[in-house]
């Protein structure tokens, strides 16, 4: 559990933000509701705050959250360079917010996760649990395509040997000391779902509906979804890389029962022209060959990404108080 000392209750909202012009108002205007009962029951400290984070949007998003913040202290606003996805926005937000609040919670800009299951994150923090993971209790509200897909991937990635929370995605409060624990794990391949529970600390799991998107489309689109997904899986999973050794081992052995069979015909002078079998093998052995090449050169690329200890963000614009000590703009490369 925490220290046992009493807890601080200064919770950040994070909320990564990519073309959200259409829900930001409305997401504002629920999370400004919330905020004020979370302060008004006297269970977030008054100097709580939402952090928008804008991740390159090109339509209106920045805008947005600088009226909003000009015309309300409640709502801050950082602004990244460029779009760097969403586990980076979200990374890059949970950071800022790290040297300020005892608390965040993240969650996304669409209204899809259920505000109302803050409160019990909170509560569960006041107990204290360092790490509150939400966790949807149906996909009710999801495509056919997007349930199937998402649940046997959950399974298939837990057959791979990664730690994540099934059905969690990344609403979840984490505490100061979770977050800094978090800034440890310096990778560029970033996976939070697969990173958090390797923090450790005591967590808790709070379960909630996951709504349908308020408004504008998923940013989401096939491509990213399956790109978060092997991302999962070849960030945190050398199982593949041990597939392409037993296949190997396998078809080695398989190739030398055919030669001794190749042998023995003709050896016994039953030698025929086996033109179709020789092309077939090559197009198969070749086919698996350039397969097993590729996860491998999967994991070169991630050595390569990771050598290069590469910023993972650039913040352009702050739209926060300025910090005690200055520590926001760690990421931020100067040269
Ligand atoms: N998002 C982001 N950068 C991106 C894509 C998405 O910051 O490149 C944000 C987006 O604004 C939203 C959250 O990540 O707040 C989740 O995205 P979305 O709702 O589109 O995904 P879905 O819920 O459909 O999986
Ligand atoms: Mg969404």
């Amino acid at each position: 559990m925490n220290t046992s000392e009493k807890l601080g209750n200064r919770l950040f909202i994070v909320v990564p933000c990519y073309k959200e012009q259409e829900v930001l108002p409305e997401t504002a205007k629920r999370l400004k509701e919330k905020m004020g009962t979370l302060i008004g029951s006297g269970k977030i400290a008054g100097d709580s705050h939402v952090l928008f984070v804008n991740d390159g949007s090109s339509d209106n998003t920045w805008e947005i959250i600088s009226k909003l913040h000009e015309e309300d202290p409640l709502f801050w606003g950082i602004s990244l360079s460029r779009n760097r996805g969403h586990q980076n926005a979200l990374l890059a937000g949970l950071m800022t917010a790290k040297d300020y609040a005892d608390m965040t919670v993240s969650m996304d800009a669409d209204l899809q996760d259920d505000m109302d299951a803050v409160d019990a994150m909170v509560d569960k923090y006041l107990e204290g649990y360092d790490i509150v993971y939400g966790v949807r209790s149906s996909r009710a509200t999801d495509s056919f395509f997007k349930r199937f897909t998402a649940e046997a991937y959950y399974k298939v990635i837990k057959k791979l040997g990664a730690d994540i929370v099934y059905n969690h995605a990344d609403f979840r409060l984490m505490s100061r000391r979770a977050l800094e624990g978090l800034a440890e794990f310096k990778e560029v391949n970033l996976f939070l779902r697969g990173i958090v529970p390797q923090i450790g600390y005591p967590s808790a799991i709070v379960t909630y509906e996951r709504h349908e998107r308020f408004a504008g489309e998923s940013k989401y689109p096939l491509s990213k979804m399956l790109s978060l997904a092997f991302e999962g899986i070849t960030s945190f999973s050398v199982k593949p890389i041990r597939f392409v050794y037993r296949t190997g081992a396998v078809i080695a052995f398989v190739a030398v029962i055919f030669l001794l069979y190749c042998l023995i015909v003709k050896l016994t002078g039953h030698s025929v022209s086996g033109w179709s079998s020789l092309m077939g093998s090559i197009w198969l052995l070749g086919g698996i060959q350039l397969f097993c090449i590729g996860i491998i050169g999967e994991y070169i690329g991630k050595i390569y990404m990771e050598s290069k200890q590469r910023p993972r963000y650039i913040i352009q614009e702050y739209l926060v108080d300025a910090p005690e000590e200055p520590s926001g703009g760690t990421e931020c490369s100067t040269k």
